[in-house]
């Protein structure tokens, strides 16, 4: 085998993949938005043409506006207010992924999105958990092995955040594997939920939080220093902490020595980032960078029904961008298995047992 030529799309969709940051309410199949629609009697949809509709949401998520791009959610959110509706879209979520070579994925969704028809914030967890024990079954059947978790998100904007931390440690023995918080960074810094980031420390809970997406540096060091947020989600802005002289030496500032000294995993997003603006394209993405500077970094998909995205499609897109080698894939996948919200041992299995092997065979 010609060891020298860059993975194939195939060879990538094969390669073992480890998904951190990918909302369940932007991972919906065109298809399955039509039919809930029809089924929950939801009649705001642009169209209910299955190829038009893919089409209207990559084309509103690229078109710039975020008052498009946010409206992509109302649909989605609009249609997962039944707990069949749910359980559905967690299921086909986790066979998508599995489908893609994804063998861990934390999937993040913010329940308060879902109450709109009466569902309890438990009944949310309990049907999305209900519809990832099911996906991951049938990718079982199918010969491909995922284990999937999820991600309480809170919403900035609106103030339950300490519901939700509550709510995450309630059903961490089924499922829930950390908390978040999401929504406009601008406006609301993390300190703003102070109180709940709190209360996951001292129960012992595991939580990420959006920083450094749409804002800069200050939002990184608060979700750090002042919350302790144990990953960044996204985190890209940690870029505007390196200094890069003339003659291309860089400087790392304190900010971003110490999430690189204490490897703080960046839950870093590509075409999601060149879509709301926050990098102009892959290869311009600070990616590249903070990878040779060897940040932890992941790769990740964030929505992959707005982007059009899937993790081997991210990995293709990284390949073309900086001719990333099996070597580098690998490094990739294994940083954030090491930085999933998953027990030590669990950790370790998936990395020796899965991935490892996953890779020697693609190198060999
Ligand atoms: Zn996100």
């Amino acid at each position: 085998m010609d060891t020298t030529s860059a993975p194939s799309r195939e060879q990538l969709r094969q390669a073992p993949k480890v998904l951190l940051h990918d909302h369940l309410d932007g991972g919906l199949r065109p298809r399955t938005v039509v039919e809930l629609a029809d089924s929950t009697g939801y009649d705001g949809l642009p169209t209910t043409d299955v190829d038009e509709l893919g089409q209207w949401f990559a084309d509103a998520a690229d078109s710039g506006s975020l008052e498009k791009y946010l409206e992509t959610f109302a649909h989605t959110c609009g249609v997962m207010q039944t707990e069949d509706a749910l359980a559905r879209v967690a299921a086909e979520a986790v066979e998508d992924l599995a489908d893609d070579g994804v063998v861990y994925a934390e999937l993040r969704y913010a329940p308060e999105l879902f109450v709109e028809r009466g569902l309890s914030l438990d009944a949310v967890v309990k049907a999305v958990t209900d519809g990832v024990t099911e996906g991951e079954r049938k990718a079982r059947a199918k010969g491909r092995g995922i284990r999937a978790r999820q991600l309480l998100c809170a919403m900035r904007q609106h103030a339950r955040a300490s519901e939700i931390a509550e709510l995450t440690v309630r059903h961490r023995d089924t499922g829930v594997a950390g908390f978040d918080i999401a929504g406009p960074e601008a406006g609301y810094p993390p300190t703003r939920n102070l109180d709940a980031f709190e209360y996951m420390r001292s129960n012992n809970g595991h939580f990420t939080i959006h920083a450094g997406e749409a804002f800069g540096l200050a939002s990184i060091w608060e979700a750090i220093q002042h919350c302790g947020a144990e990953r960044l989600g996204h985190g890209v802005r940690i870029a505007d902490d390196l200094k890069i002289s003339a003659d291309g030496e860089v400087q790392l500032g304190r900010l971003a020595s110490f999430v690189r000294d204490t490897r703080i995993p960046l839950e870093l997003c590509p075409s999601s980032n060149v879509q709301t603006g926050a990098a102009p394209s892959i290869a311009e993405h600070p990616f590249g960078l903070l990878a040779k500077l060897r940040f932890r970094v992941t790769v990740n998909t964030d929505n992959r029904l707005m982007s059009g995205c899937s993790m081997s499609s991210e990995f293709a897109a990284l390949v073309d961008a900086f001719g990333y080698d099996w070597a580098d894939l690998q490094w990739f996948t294994i940083n954030a298995m090491k930085s999933a919200f998953l027990d030590f041992d669990q950790r370790l299995d998936v990395i020796n047992n899965v991935i490892k092997p996953g890779y020697a065979g693609l190198m060999a």
